[in-house]
This record gives structure tokens, C-alpha cells and sequence, in this order.
């Protein structure tokens, strides 16, 4: 790293999301390191946009650091259901008056019996991750990359591995669903990594 790197804070404590950043924007001269490592706590996400929730989160962890920081804010966005689970992706099954986080197959089972009466068309859904960069709490122009992820809602589960609603994902492309392609290949093509690779693009022009 040489001296002249900037030192940026992450608005999460997800030591998977660090490293898979953290990679990339070492090139950029950019070292990122977990709000946690300064103390910063979680901010409410009261936005109703993806693009709203990313920035709070950067501009709440830039505030309490005096650091230039970076956010990403993503879900699953189903256009046939309005666009949920959308920015409620984690709490999607959870109700308005419990704090209770919904465990993942709980999210998965309202997703599934939500599509169950729709047409087979109303499956169509995609992956979205929008990343934010902030030079500091003010400032008037962020970094902001998009990254989207196509595929189709499967009726059942198939395959183990990811999280979320990998196992109901299934990737045209690969003719499998998230949850059984294993992990390396869903970092090169998932909505996180396609986002990353167009901050770096835009970072570039700026540093
Ligand atoms: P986060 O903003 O990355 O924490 O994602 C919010 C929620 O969106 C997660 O809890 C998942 O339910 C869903 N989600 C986001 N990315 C993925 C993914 O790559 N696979 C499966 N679910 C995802």
C-alpha cells in the first residue's frame, strides 16, 4: 500500500463484504477498513430507496469518523410484487411490531407463497446492489454504482450454499440457481461484484 492510500470507512461490520471491496479498491489506492474498527454504530435505514439507504449509511459512518466512507445497500426486487421484497429483503416475513429479524427461510417461504397464484411470467426477478462513496458528510456529489443480477423466483429450493434467497434464485446463464454455484463464481457475476466493478471505473476518474 503505498503512503499516499486513502484510508476510507466501510458502513458495515460484514467481514465478507469487506474483503470482497477491499480487494478491488487496493488498485484504486483506497484502503477500507470496518466501521466497527472506529466504534460507529449502526444507523436506522429509513430511506425507501435503495440509493437512500446506501447514502445515510456512508454519510452517518463518514460523520462520525471525519473519513471519506463507502456503503452498499442491496436486496431482491420482484417487479410482478411492486417491487418487494425490495429494501425489506431481510425483514421481509417479519411484522411491523417485532424487532425479530426473520430467519431466511422464513423471507423465502412469504416469497414463495406471495408468487404461488401469479403467472409463471411474474417470476422474473433481479438481484440489485447500489454502492455509495462519500469524500466526506457534505459532500454534494457521491460515487454511485449500480449493479444488477437477472434471473428467475423457482417455485422450490435447490442447492445449499449462499444465503438469503440464493436457493430460490435460479441464473439463466448458468442454468442453476445462486445457492449451487458455489461462491467464487457468484462473486464474478452478482450484483455485488458488478457494482464494485463500476465504482472502480468511476473512482478511477476521480483519484
Ligand atoms: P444486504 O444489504 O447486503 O445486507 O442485503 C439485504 C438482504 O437482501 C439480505 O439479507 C438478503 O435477504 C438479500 N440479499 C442481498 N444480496 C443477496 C444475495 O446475493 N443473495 C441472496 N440474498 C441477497
Amino acid at each position: 500500500m503505498p503512503p499516499e492510500a486513502t484510508t476510507c470507512v466501510l458502513a458495515s461490520g460484514n467481514a465478507g463484504k469487506l474483503a470482497e471491496l477491499s480487494n478491488t479498491l487496493t488498485q484504486h489506492r483506497i484502503r477500507l477498513i470496518a466501521q466497527s474498527e472506529y466504534n460507529v454504530s449502526d444507523v436506522a435505514e429509513t430511506g425507501i430507496t435503495f440509493l437512500e439507504n446506501a447514502l445515510i449509511k456512508a454519510r452517518h459512518a463518514s460523520a462520525a469518523t471525519g473519513l471519506p466512507a463507502m456503503a452498499d445497500d442491496s436486496g431482491l426486487v420482484v417487479p410482478a410484487l411492486n417491487g418487494q421484497p425490495g429494501i425489506y429483503s431481510a425483514r421481509y416475513a417479519g411484522t411491523p411490531d417485532s424487532d425479530k429479524k426473520p430467519t431466511d427461510d422464513e423471507n423465502i417461504d412469504k416469497l414463495l407463497s406471495e408468487l404461488q397464484p401469479l403467472p409463471s411470467q411474474a417470476r422474473d426477478a433481479y438481484f440489485v446492489c447500489v454502492l455509495a462513496y462519500l469524500q466526506h458528510p457534505a459532500d454534494p456529489l457521491p460515487v454511485i454504482a449500480t449493479g444488477y443480477w437477472r434471473g428467475r423466483i423457482l417455485d422450490e429450493r435447490q442447492g445449499t450454499d449462499g444465503f438469503g434467497y440464493d436457493p430460490v434464485f435460479y441464473c439463466p446463464g448458468e442454468k442453476m440457481t445462486a445457492a449451487q454455484m458455489g461462491k467464487s463464481r457468484k462473486r464474478q457475476i452478482s450484483h455485488r461484484a458488478l457494482a464494485l466493478q463500476e465504482l472502480s471505473e468511476r473512482l478511477a476518474k476521480l483519484h
